[in-house]
């Protein structure tokens, strides 16, 4: 806590909750006297008052001002979280986002009354065919992992149309837990695969797991390591060769975008998270958007709704069991996908180019790789380079200090910057995940690099008593993130 009169840190004010600043009828606005009405609600009338607390304007203005400035974003500063791929989103998507032909549309009015919207669909979704090279893509997951959902129920209902939907999915041992879970929830076993001491999937080790019981073997590449998988094509080989569907986690496709199709290296299926590769906001839980490809035995079994060419224009089909979506799986989400998200990722596509996408990709893996050549003689580089757009350290170069991985990202939050992603991929020991991405400039990237080197002098040189106080600097200094995770308090509650 901190010790000036009022608690506040300078600029940063401390502040009661809301409900606590309560001051009963005090309002921002004044309204006319509440004439009684005619009661229509019977037993469902309020009984008591509303509960809302008395705020003035500039007390109600001055709250969420100062919760928006104490959200850390890609906007405030260098956000290296490593496989979230926290770029710069451009300002034209927003102001495309807002315009009213697109802003103010409802999904229920006629498709008549929305043919740009849904050419805006059908535009995205010819892109993001291009780049992966596969034929289909289904448009409504709403995130990353509902992409997952989609595809591995997509790999369901094409197994099941066989006669046997198989039992097991194979995952990497480095992958995101997101995939394990969504393997379950499609009724699958999950088992792991090793990697190898090259930080890739144990080849020999797939293969032997590799039989007529296998659904699919889902990877992410490049892997959760910030490596290429470079035996891609004989994995998709071995996965094929058992009847199984390759499915691609496509969170890491900011690393390959107009350099690789992923069709040409086998993939069947994969989910892009159009809010990491194609720069609209995320964090804090949302939103994001998913659309999954599909390869042509897969795409049968997409699901509605989904746009369509018709003799008057753009059509969707949202009836599965009839038409275009006879096989179709059905309804994944309410509508059609996150719209907004839509606009925001064609109006980066479009921007960029084919030229500039590609030059996208290669500058976020030489940014990493900056990292990589810059940092590995303080930290510990888990695998040989070169890497993708992520570069994965350990936590060997703390040993015997006392100082952990969680001790090195307070110190960095002291120091301005987001910590990289900490403890995942599980692969390593203690590990330090960090993505720069290609909107870094030079001059940023070597602040940090200046900051993470001072840092791990100072860990070595057994400064344990300065790290374990980190972070000096924030209104609220080390949280028990475990009592937090296991009995959050949510709800206020009015002191009696
Ligand atoms: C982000 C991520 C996911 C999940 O995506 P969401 O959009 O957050 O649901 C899955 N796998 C990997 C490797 C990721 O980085």
């Amino acid at each position: 806590m901190s010790d000036t009169i009022t608690g506040n840190r300078a600029l940063l004010i401390e502040e009661p909750l809301i409900f606590e600043q309560d001051s009963p009828g005090r309002s921002g606005i004044d309204l006319p006297a509440f004439q009684p009405a005619a009661q229509r609600l019977n037993g469902l009338r309020r009984q008591g008052p509303i509960g809302l607390p008395g705020l003035s304007e500039p007390q109600v203005v001055r709250h969420y001002t100062r919760l928006s400035q104490k959200n850390f974003g890609i906007d405030t500063g260098f956000y290296p979280l490593g496989s979230c791929t926290m770029k710069h989103n451009p300002r034209l998507g927003e102001k495309m986002a807002r315009l009213a032909g697109f802003g103010d549309l409802h999904p229920l009015q006629p498709a008549s009354t929305v043919q740009g919207a849904l050419e805006l669909i059908d535009s995205l979704a010819g892109w993001l065919k291009d780049l992966t090279g596969l034929p289909a893509v289904a448009m409504s997951p709403a995130a990353g992992a509902h992409g997952e959902l989609c595809g591995l129920m997509t790999i369901r209902a094409a197994h099941e149309a066989k006669g046997n939907p198989r039992q097991i999915v194979l995952v990497p041992e480095s992958a995101h837990g997101t995939n394990p879970a969504t393997a379950a929830l499609c009724g699958y076993q999950v088992v792991a695969v090793p990697a190898n001491a090259r930080g890739r999937v144990d080849l020999a080790a797939l293969e032997a797991k590799l039989d007529g019981k296998v659904a699919a073997f889902m990877l992410t590449n490049p892997n959760t390591c910030g490596l290429f998988e470079d035996q891609i094509l004989e994995i998709a080989k071995a996965v094929h060769q058992v009847g199984a569907y390759f499915y691609c986690d496509g969170a890491n496709f900011n690393a390959l975008v107009g350099r690789v199709r992923m069709a040409d290296l086998g993939i069947d299926c994969m989910h892009i998270n159009l809010h990491k590769t194609f720069a609209t906001p995320h964090g804090g839980g949302g939103p994001g958007a998913g659309p999954t490809v599909l390869s042509a035995a897969l795409a049968p079994f997409a699901p509605v709704p989904f746009v369509v060419h018709g003799p008057n224009g753009f059509e969707l089909v949202e009836e599965a069991g009839q038409g275009p979506a006879k096989q179709s799986l059905g309804r994944l989400k309410g509508f059609h996908g996150q719209f907004g998200v839509f606009v925001r990722a064609l109006a980066y596509i479009l921007s960029m180019g084919s030229d500039g996408l590609r030059q996208a990709s290669s500058d976020a893996v030489l940014n990493a790789n900056y990292l990589l050549a810059r940092l590995k003689d303080v930290l510990s580089l888990s695998f040989e380079g070169p890497c993708m757009h992520e570069v994965l350290f350990d936590d060997r170069f703390l040993r015997d200090t006392g100082v952990t991985t969680l001790d090195v990202a307070k110190a960095l939050i002291d120091e301005g910057f987001h910590p990289m992603t900490m403890y995942f991929p599980l692969v390593v020991h203690g590990a330090l995940l960090m993505e720069p991405t290609e909107t870094e400039s030079k001059d940023g990237l070597d602040r940090f690099i200046a900051v993470v080197r001072a840092l791990a002098a100072r860990a070595k040189a057994g400064d344990q008593a300065f790290f374990h106080a980190a972070p000096h600097h924030t209104p609220r200094r080390r949280l028990d993130e475990t009592q937090a995770a296991r009995a959050p308090v949510l709800r206020w509650r009015k002191a009696d």
